[in-house]
């Protein structure tokens, strides 16, 4: 259990909600549409990861702050928080999609399809098959994950936020 597990149930907790890592972004979306993973490379480049995980937001409203904008492309622009960088969205002209990541319960967005294979990066397929390293196996990562204080935005909305004092 991290700290933010210990944070007061919100007055809103029902809904599709998520946002950035901060804080500073909040959103809410009516429905989600379908979600994938989109092996492009600007998807790589624009998450600093792997892959992109990206699920269509039906009615999707902003509901603290909004993001900033990247135009990935001349079809593309791209939504991030400003603050902490956090990717949120994909806007190419219809429904915006979201970062599957940013959600508050990204379990509500299994990928269904995978998109753009052609960039997929060769080790992609053998990441399941990667040892696993528990905390527990070594001390030092033990010591170091206890010690952790999250200043992450918990997974639900919030009244005021970052609390006071921080
Ligand atoms: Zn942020
Ligand atoms: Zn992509």
């Amino acid at each position: 259990m991290t700290p933010t597990d210990l944070s007061p149930t919100p007055p809103q907790a029902e809904g599709l909600s998520g946002g950035c890592q901060c804080g500073a972004v909040r959103y809410r979306a009516g429905s989600l549409g379908r979600a994938s993973i989109c092996h492009c490379r600007m998807c790589q480049k624009a998450f600093g990861a792997f892959f992109g995980p990206l699920v269509t937001a039906h009615d999707l409203v902003w509901t603290r702050g909004h993001p900033k904008h990247f135009a990935s492309s001349n079809k593309v622009r791209r939504g991030f928080c400003a603050d902490c960088g956090t990717p949120l969205t994909y806007d190419w002209g219809g429904d915006v999609e979201i970062a599957i990541g940013s959600l508050d319960d990204p379990e509500l967005a299994a990928p269904v399809i995978q998109v753009n294979p052609a960039d997929r990066l060769s080790f992609f397929a053998r990441l399941h098959e990667l040892p696993v390293r528990e905390p527990s196996h070594n001390a030092g990562v033990a010591a170091f994950m206890a010690g952790i204080e999250s200043r992450q935005h918990p997974d639900h909305d919030t009244e005021t936020w970052p609390p006071e004092g921080r």
